[in-house]
């Protein structure tokens, strides 16, 4: 989804929908795991394609799945195809995540008739399930969130109405549909002939997941780990009481940025040959690709600390608002301020996990951060 991207770093994988199947088909990219063919499926942003994979096996398994528009259908309708099978003998689908592009088109392949298994991770199944636009973004929980960061109630209330205008006029691109089993970290997807370990990779969702094949070194990573582009990653307020512990009497978050660069790391010390991404074209150096979505997000993160080191020079404190307007003047809160907040937060949980970052609450409840200035 457009908003669930952060950067693109260059527009590789802009692709003509008008090119053809095999525009949209790349059999066999990896010579080693040669029943995998990689289907390019088109989305409404921007001329991208998100990626699918096909496991020409038994059963006969699909990787993310595309958004539900007629483009997207006929790409995959034509290139399963051209691999000698028809849609309706799609057996399992494996979702990354919940997200749209990557569920979208498996509930209008089961009402055309096609008997598939929905296989996602646990902490998916209920988003992949309730599926809407309106509950993955959730404004209401999110201005609550950035109320509690300092974001002022009236520019809050402007943006969200701004956007539920937005929603109503959006095509339907993602319909809610059953998971039949749910997967967690160590999981093994059996085929005929190998299987796939499941690795939890929460950061851009809580529930995203990495698909390991072991004998060719072969990683599916969705938007994990995409060529030229990183994912955002979310945060918000998880049920529960605030930790008794706290001083401050926070309530408990996803705190998406923290866990995703640990995630990546974790990446770092396990060896793999090819990544096959969510976005953009096969990857034949992981690690590269893994430095560099921890170094975008490294440089954002020390620019975030410089700012929060001199105001606190100064003797002041400062809101994760406050940083967001002085990082990114530019920015129109409609359009840009959710996601660009939502990083500024999650750099600010990243600081105060290394004890960079000294976190207290003002009289009005809003949340002001300063540096430490241990290091
Ligand atoms: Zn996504």
């Amino acid at each position: 989804m457009a908003h669930a991207i952060l950067a693109f770093m260059k527009s590789v994988w802009t692709r003509d929908s008008g090119a053809g199947t095999e525009a949209h088909l790349a059999r066999s990219p990896v010579a080693s795991f040669p029943c995998v063919h990689k289907i390019s499926l088109p989305t409404p942003w921007e001329g991208r394609c998100v990626e699918a994979y096909l496991i020409d096996s038994q059963p006969l398994t699909l990787i993310d799945a595309g958004v539900k528009t007629p483009e997207s259908r006929a790409a995959l309708s034509s290139a399963l195809e051209a691999l000698g099978h028809g849609v309706d003998e799609i057996e399992r689908v494996v979702v990354s995540h919940y997200h749209r592009d990557h569920v979208g088109q498996v509930q209008s392949l089961r009402d055309a008739g096609v008997s598939l298994e929905v296989w996602a991770h646990e902490n998916a199944v209920a988003m992949v399930e309730n599926f809407s636009v309106e509950r993955i973004e959730d404004l209401d929980g999110t201005a609550a969130l950035f109320l509690e960061f300092g974001a002022p109630d009236d520019l809050l209330e402007r943006v969200n109405a701004h956007r539920r205008e937005h929603q109503q006029n959006e095509p339907v691109l993602c319909e809610p549909t059953r998971v039949d089993h749910a997967l967690r970290d160590g999981d093994t997807i059996p085929f005929k002939d190998f299987e796939l370990k499941v690795i939890h990779a929460p950061g851009h969702t809580a529930g995203h997941v990495l698909l390991h094949q072991p004998d060719s070194g072969v990683l599916f990573t969705g938007d994990h780990i995409m060529n030229g582009a990183v994912p955002n990653t979310e945060n918000y307020y998880l049920d529960g009481l605030a930790d008794p512990r706290d001083p401050l009497r926070r309530r408990p978050r996803f705190k998406g940025l923290l866990l995703y660069r640990q995630s990546l790391r974790t990446l770092l010390r396990q060896s793999f040959e090819t990544v096959l991404p969510g976005y953009g074209e096969v990857i034949r150096a992981p690690n590269r690709a893994i430095h560099r979505a921890l170094l975008f997000y490294d440089v954002r993160i020390q620019r975030i600390e410089r700012s929060l080191r001199s105001v606190t020079a100064l003797g002041q404190a400062v809101t994760a608002y406050e940083l967001w307007r002085a990082l990114f003047p530019n920015d129109d809160p409609l359009t840009e301020m959710r996601t660009k907040l939502l990083m500024v937060i999650g750099a600010l949980d990243v600081l105060e996990d290394a004890g960079d970052c000294v976190t207290s609450r003002r009289p009005d409840g809003v949340l002001v951060h300063s540096h430490s200035l241990v290091r």
